[in-house]
């Protein structure tokens, strides 16, 4: 057997003012053919998984790209094409094979294409043909389009959110793979529309019994090889935007129609319960003033540069400094302009400066005023489970008595190690205020007397009714009530 196996993934928000090109890529994971790292990023763990699948079976795997950018605003055209063309040539040279593997995200949307990986998806079968095995490993933050679902055998996504199990669902997706170029099984797959967008973490109610309840069919039903949720990427405005089920079963195609029927109208009937509470900025800011013991952690929570923003809103900040707080830590506020305007001042110095909320509306306004410059860190990293992640260039300032890390290379909060690297013991604070949907809670939950989840002004279309589209379609739910009938 031959195997070929390649990664293309982002994640585009399309109301984000920080569009990319090739160094988006290059500058987050650009690898080359047998380039690629023993350890997968989030959307790579096909690759990392396919070698040592294909090298216990003694199969031959060609390895393309693997390119992988963080989330953020539109990809460039040429930059998406030439990583297409890149891949697909490196196919061709493969030629024939017997399966190929993919790992992608699903929500990138780059200039003249609503539907890229549509579109490598179709292109790669029209140069394989209609017998050969073509899957692929799916971020649940995606969309669901007809052209992938239609030039793909099946698609395989992370169960988890936060997105703990990429690597075990690489291992499903080789699974499959190998049972089916074996011949015991014949992946058929059905998919149901919720007409819905939501959010949907794992880490609570109602979605983690749903999830539990996936597996628990997974193992108990002979019939169903893998079930799989769409959550679907609500700042993606793109025509097929919105929740789907996935059900491949082994050539059981009406009994996966109505399993992924009954599951997709299931979390239909949740819809609005999925997410967590939220609070308003006035109540976050009064419920953490009034807290006993500290820290309490405040997670900005849709100004998340995991989700494509940049990153530098300012609302809460104003909140504490007009509230005259003190104690309060900030990590982190994008602005690598300041931050090279405090390393030419150094370490020490005291100057005036404007920091923050320039990159979009809805972020609030920039921040002037006197501040002492405490510390500078270059290439600073916080960091994120096994690994590191950077935020770049950093300068920890200190403003009216609240510190404030302003940082140069975009990166959600992660870890309280952000702070530590910083000079700011996270463990001694009152508050700390954070920049991450979801992501943050594993790690935090461990130093925080409190968690509250705020939203802050506007850096994210997070309310669907609400949100100007141009191309998401409108028969979903929340902006029609009853979809379903
Ligand atoms: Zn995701």
């Amino acid at each position: 057997m031959k195997l070929f196996t390649a990664v293309l993934a982002t994640e585009t928000n399309t109301f984000s003012p920080i569009c990319i090109d090739r160094r988006g890529f290059e500058a987050s994971l650009y690898a080359k053919p047998g380039e690629h790292p023993a350890t997968p990023t989030l959307c790579s763990a096909p690759l990392t998984v396919g070698r040592r699948v294909c090298a216990e079976k003694g199969w031959s795997l060609v390895e393309g790209t693997a390119a992988w950018a963080d989330p953020a605003g539109l990809v460039n055209r040429q930059a998406y094409e030439s990583l297409r063309d890149e891949i697909l040539e490196q196919l061709r040279a493969a030629l024939p094979v017997d399966g190929v593997v993919l790992g992608l995200h699903g929500a990138m949307v780059a200039d003249g294409y609503q539907d890229p990986e549509g579109d490598l998806l179709a292109r790669i079968r029209d140069m394989v043909g209609p017998d050969v095995l073509v899957c692929a490993e799916l971020d649940p933050h995606s969309h669901l389009t007809e052209k992938r679902v239609a030039a793909a055998d099946f698609f395989v996504v992370f169960k988890e959110f936060p997105h703990t199990d990429f690597v075990d669902r690489a291992e499903d997706l080789w699974r499959i793979a190998v049972d089916t170029l074996e011949g015991r099984v014949k992946p058929t797959m059905s998919v149901f529309d919720c007409r819905m967008i939501d959010v949907f973490p794992t880490s609570r109610e109602p979605m983690r019994s749903f999830v539990d309840k996936l597996h628990s069919i997974e193992a108990n039903d002979n019939d169903v090889l893998s079930l799989s949720v769409i959550h679907g990427f609500m700042a993606g405005d793109v025509p097929e935007m919105g929740t789907k089920m996935i059900v491949v079963t082994n050539s059981k195609a009406e009994k996966g129609d109505r399993l992924a029927r009954s599951l997709g109208l299931e979390l239909f009937a949740n819809r609005g319960r999925h997410m967590m509470k939220q609070l308003s900025v006035d109540e976050a800011v009064t419920r953490a003033m009034a807290a006993a013991d500290g820290p309490t952690v405040i997670a900005d929570m849709w100004d998340n540069p995991g989700g494509g923003t940049a990153g530098d809103a300012t609302v809460l900040l104003s909140e504490f400094i007009d509230r005259g707080c003190v104690g309060v830590a900030f990590g982190t506020i994008w602005d690598p302009i300041a931050v090279q305007i405090c390393m030419a001042a150094g370490e020490g110095a005291e100057i005036s400066l404007r920091f923050g909320a320039k990159s979009a509306p809805g972020t609030g306004s920039p921040v002037d005023g006197r501040v002492t410059i405490v510390k500078l860190v270059r290439n600073a990293e916080m960091r994120f489970g096994e690994s590191y992640a950077p935020f770049g260039d950093a300068a920890h300032i200190c403003l009216n008595g609240i510190d404030i890390i302003l940082n140069s290379v975009r990166a959600q909060s992660f870890d309280p190690s952000l702070f530590s690297v910083m000079g700011i013991d996270p463990a001694q604070r009152k508050i700390l205020v954070i920049k991450s949907t979801n992501h943050f809670q594993a790690s935090f939950s461990k130093i925080a007397s409190q968690i509250l989840y705020c939203s802050a002004g506007t850096p994210y279309p997070n309310s669907p009714a609400d949100t100007l589209y141009r191309y998401a379609r409108e028969d979903i739910w929340p902006m029609m009530k009853k979809p379903h009938g």
